[in-house]
């Protein structure tokens, strides 16, 4: 029996917007945590929102006064807060997970005893000079330092290419948890989005991410010339890591193909995922569909996160002027098969995400033909 159950939401940024389209369709309130007007409480007018930040004890406990569950759009949260309201709420995924998660050192200490394949990486203790150099001496260059905590969109990574690049890496992330990581020579980077269910553990099909400067540029579903063994290969490699985690609901997993066909996980969040929006046009249920039915513990049929056709989707990211995503939201308008979403952030900065379109086709190639034009308006925006 269908009894309008309340989920609350940390965050109102695009994912949480897109989370709500999913809730609406289904006429179940999503109570969105966030400052006012922020894009998830845009499309959905009732007073259950809850105006503050996820980061705050005290809004935390006021979302969870007014849900019957709660869950997370980002994973940079209070998680001593949904550690606090999860005696009264059900908090999905668990706080645990997301706690060690938000940690990307701490997220890669928990795989490892898993057994899940994983760059080689050291903890900085103090972040000096001569710390890190004695870490390059061990992994070699170049080598990828990394912020443990609130990173995103490579914004918490440095690379560095050699010793000489020390003093400016540690400069670029001062004041940080660090961490740095043996180079990955990848081929490709892969990503698959699993979905958690009270006795369950789904994926959709591996996809082909590109990134460009650190930030998601284009996802390919599938990834193109990849044979179906390693498609599968790393579903079960990215199912495999998010069980080993509690909770229920969307895990977003980013790999590393290498040139021996060997996978390496990138890292994961506990969360849907830039590389899972083309599940919304490429699939009868999306990673947002599949993440409230998980967390509600409503029937997921496998078979709707199979593939229905290749899809491609552009991030439409700020460019160089203020209104390059007009520009090029304006060209996305006139090819054929592209469904556009745009977030409604308000002004557009460089490297911001302000919505992005998926152009589905009959093969891969059509649909490579049909995107070319948009790709090349992108190009030329860059900031
Ligand atoms: P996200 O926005 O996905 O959360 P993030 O800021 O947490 O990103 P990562 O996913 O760790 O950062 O890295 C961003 C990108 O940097 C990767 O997708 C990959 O292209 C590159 N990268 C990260 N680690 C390595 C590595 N060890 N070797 C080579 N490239 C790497
Ligand atoms: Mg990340
Ligand atoms: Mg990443």
């Amino acid at each position: 029996m269908w009894n309008s159950p309340k989920v609350g939401i940390l965050g109102g940024g695009q994912l949480g917007r897109m989370l709500v389209e999913s809730a609406n369709r289904l006429n179940i309130q999503a109570n969105v945590l966030d400052v006012e007007n922020s894009p998830a409480k845009q499309i959905s007018a009732h007073d259950g929102h809850v105006t503050g930040s996820f980061k705050e004890r005290e809004s935390v406990r006021k979302l969870a006064e007014s849900c019957d569950v709660i869950t997370a759009e980002i994973e940079h949260v209070d998680t001593y807060a949904l550690e606090e309201v999860a005696s009264k709420v059900r908090v999905e995924p668990s706080w645990q997970a997301i706690r060690t998660i938000q940690n990307k050192f701490n997220q890669k200490e928990h795989l490892r005893k898993y057994g899940i394949p994983m760059a080689d990486h050291r903890e900085l203790q103090n972040n000096t000079p001569e710390e890190l150099a004695q870490i390059g001496e061990q992994l070699g260059y170049p080598m990828m330092l990394k912020s443990k905590t609130m990173a995103y969109d490579g914004r918490g990574n440095f690379r560095v290419n050699s010793k000489a690049d020390i003093p400016e890496a540690l400069e670029a992330l001062k004041d940080r948890p660090l961490y740095a990581e043996k180079w990955a020579y990848f081929k490709m980077e892969l990503a698959v989005m699993v979905i958690k269910t009270k006795d369950d553990v789904l994926s959709y099909p591996t996809v082909e991410t590109v990134q460009e400067d650190s930030i998601c540029k284009t996802v390919y579903a599938p990834a193109r010339n990849v044979p179906d063994a390693i498609n599968q290969k790393a579903q079960a490699l990215a199912r495999k890591a998010v069980s080993a985690f509690e909770g229920k609901g969307a895990f977003g997993v980013e790999m590393f193909l290498l040139e021996d066909n060997s996978l390496m996980l990138c890292e994961l969040a506990s969360r849907i995922h830039n590389s899972g929006h083309w599940t919304m046009e490429g699939c009868a249920l999306s990673q947002f569909d599949s993440h409230i039915r998980a967390i509600l513990d409503l029937p997921i049929p496998p078979k709707s996160l199979e593939l229905l056709q290749p899809s491609i989707m552009l991030n439409i990211i700020g460019g160089a002027t203020p209104d390059s995503h007009l520009k090029a939201t304006e060209a996305a308008l006139s090819i054929p098969n592209a469904t556009i979403h745009l977030y409604s952030k308000g002004a557009a900065k460089p490297g911001r995400k302000m919505g992005h379109v998926t152009v589905t086709a009959a093969t891969m190639h059509e649909a490579e033909t049909m995107i070319q034009p948009l790709i090349d308006v992108v190009d030329e925006m860059r900031a």
